[in-house]
């Protein structure tokens, strides 16, 4: 897919002019009203901005400073292209949190290459912030990016006095398996567990993640025991149903044991995201030291 870019400029041939210089490598949005510029990036989210300074209504550093202001979209970068070409201005644009500036009149391959240049460190910048919170054997989120999440929705659960619901699975006697089939084998099984587990989950809201060794982790917002017993029992199956074909061919099965805590978290009480997967995790104990292969729910045991 091609990166996208916004051009806002007050005059029609500058516009033109940049059109045809990036048109065949991106997608190209346009805003000719200064002061409708940060309105047009909040809605479509260009990956970069070309900004004009000299505009009637709101000038460039105005708008560079509204951008930088708010979070949906202070991390689009922003190239000024004017033609202020004092040292000075350009100090300014800088400071104000520009990556580049380009000097009008402009030459389209400067101007091409200045953008290739920002759209490489964009999409680099993108790639490792992906890896960062990518679990590297299963594909799925990792700790990081599930503990950013969780904090998310615990305070999202806070704030409109919704039920939130954690699941930590772990995978039966796992030690066990590696020592018999090796840790190749032990790896294989962890990736089809967490496709199992993956399988199971329709909402777009729920999110899976690899919580550590041979443990995964669930978040359900606005969903309350009964849903998310649900969930379980579906993940409980899918996993106990799921071939694991060894590098010899054979096929074994692994089961998951399943903690659940499900809860409003309240303003007042001091009762904290990190007391919430203890609890979960109570749970998870306690379907272990009940038979494994099975589900508990924190406040039910
Ligand atoms: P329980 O049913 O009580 O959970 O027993 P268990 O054997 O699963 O638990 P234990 O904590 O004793 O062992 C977990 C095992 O998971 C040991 C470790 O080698 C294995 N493991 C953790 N991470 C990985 C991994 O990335 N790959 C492989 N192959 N094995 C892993
Ligand atoms: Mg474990
Ligand atoms: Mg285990």
């Amino acid at each position: 897919m091609k990166n996208s870019i916004l051009i806002v400029d007050d005059e029609a041939v500058n516009i033109l002019a940049l059109i045809e210089i990036l048109r065949d490598d991106y997608t190209l949005f346009t805003e000719r009203i200064g002061c409708n510029c940060f309105e047009t990036a909040v809605r479509l989210q260009p990956d970069l901005i070309l900004l004009d300074i000299l505009m009637p209504e709101m000038n460039g550093f105005e708008i560079i400073a509204l951008l930088q202001a708010d979070a949906r979209t202070k991390d689009i970068p922003i190239i000024f292209v004017t033609g202020l070409n004092k040292a000075s201005d350009e100090v300014l644009g800088f400071s104000l949190g520009a990556v580049d500036y380009i000097n009008k009149p402009f030459s389209a391959n400067v101007v091409k290459i200045r953008v290739r240049h920002q759209m490489k460190i964009l999409n680099l910048i993108r790639e490792i912030q992906t890896l960062s919170i990518t679990d590297h054997l299963t594909g799925i989120g990792n700790r990081r990016y599930f503990n950013t999440l969780l904090s998310q929705e615990w305070e999202r659960a806070k704030r409109n006095h919704t039920s939130l619901s954690f699941m930590i699975l772990d995978v039966d006697d796992f030690k066990k398996f590696n020592d018999t089939y090796g840790h190749v084998n032990g790896d294989t099984a962890l990736q089809r567990i967490a496709r199992a587990v993956c399988s199971e989950i329709t909402r777009a809201s729920d999110k899976v993640a690899r919580w550590g060794g041979e443990e995964f982790a669930v978040i359900l917002p606005c969903t309350d025991s009964k849903g998310a017993k649900n969930v379980a029992e579906n993940i409980r199956t899918a996993v106990e149903s799921t071939d694991i074909t060894l590098d010899d061919g054979s096929i074994k099965h692994a089961t998951v044991s399943i903690g659940i805590h499900s809860f409003v978290p309240d303003l007042e009480d001091g009762y904290s995201v990190n007391n919430f997967i203890a609890d979960a995790d109570k749970a998870l104990y306690h379907a272990k030291n009940t038979g494994r292969n099975r589900i508990c729910i924190w406040g039910e045991i």
